[in-house]
């Protein structure tokens, strides 16, 4: 066992033993009923070696982590003019708030609030059928995991839908903007069926290697160097929502979570990690993933602001 895998066995113990863990996302029905003292961990590093701990085999919902991947396929397909309709500032607020839209035009912020995923779904719509954008979002993930088991679950897709009052609100009031083109509930159905998407850790830090890796994967080609450093930027300054702040000054790494308690984190040039724990801390971000990912970069020294030897 070489230093790392003890490294993330470790964590795993340690996270096991946390009294507090934080709550569950209840406004999403089948989310609530994820049992608390789940905890898992996955560490792809560079050369390929993966080390996992915990329940990291386990799929969970990754709900906001697929606003990552949606990023990645909408400026595959429109290129820079995606940012004429979505901002890249750190919004500061809520994951579903809608206080900013009204004073900006309808311009979410950023790609990592649900405001921004919904124009950023609506253009994958300008050119793509729903049944055909959510084809293309799995066969993505699939390909950067390198597994073809990922599935979308239905059963989260069709309670979001239900139960997504907040979401429906600011797609009309995008629409009523122009910023939402498209017919608001196809674009809503099909963003739930990205949040719907049920990976492991260990298929998300794999996923995850594209922007590790100076955007390739495995050896092949993904996007380019420069977009995959952007995106990077962008999660480390948006990726958690109004907590992003204190993710970046507590862990030093682009990173975006997900209410179902996941938190995919990228050490360029060295690893991609995921963790999962279900319980939220009051932003909506896990509790215990964070507090994971702490542990990791203090014994690993792997922060971006950590100083390297050039
Ligand atoms: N599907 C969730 C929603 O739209 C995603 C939120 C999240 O993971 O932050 O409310």
């Amino acid at each position: 066992m070489n230093d790392l895998s003890a490294i993330v066995t470790a964590i795993a113990g340690e996270m096991r033993e946390v009294g507090s863990r934080g709550t569950v996302a209840d406004y999403i029905p089948p989310l609530a009923a994820v049992p608390l003292d789940k905890f898992g961990m996955a560490v792809v590093m560079a050369d390929g070696e993966v080390h996992v701990a915990g329940d990291a085999d386990e799929a969970f919902s990754i709900q906001s982590i697929s606003k990552v991947f949606a990023l990645t396929l909408a400026l595959g397909a429109v290129g820079d003019q995606l940012w004429e309709r979505v901002g890249r500032e750190p919004s500061g607020s809520a994951f579903n708030s809608i206080v900013q839209l009204e004073t900006e035009h309808g311009i979410p912020r950023n790609p990592f609030i649900n405001a921004g995923a919904i124009v950023v779904t609506d253009v994958l719509l300008g050119r793509l059928q729903p049944r055909e954008a959510i084809g293309q979002m799995l066969r993505f993930v699939r390909e950067l995991a390198g597994d073809e088991s990922i599935a979308i679950d239905e059963t989260v897709a069709a309670a979001e839908r239900e139960t997504g009052f907040r979401n429906r609100a600011l797609a009309n009031y995008m629409r009523a903007f122009g910023t939402v083109r498209g017919d608001v509930e196809l674009v809503l159905g099909t963003y739930f069926h990205f949040c719907a998407l049920a990976m492991s850790c260990r298929q998300l830090a794999l996923a995850g290697r594209y922007l590790m890796d100076g955007g390739r994967s495995d050896g092949h080609r993904i996007i380019s160097e420069k977009r995959a450093r952007r995106i990077n930027a962008l999660m480390m300054s948006c990726g958690h929502y109004d907590n992003s702040g204190d993710f970046a000054y507590r862990i030093g790494l682009p990173g975006k979570s997900g209410v179902g308690g996941g938190i995919l984190a990228v050490a360029p040039g060295i690893a991609s990690v995921a963790v999962w724990s279900p319980g939220l801390n009051e932003s909506g971000n896990s509790r215990l993933g964070q507090m994971a990912l702490e542990r990791l970069v203090q014994r690993t020294g792997w922060s971006v602001f950590e100083p390297r030897a050039i």
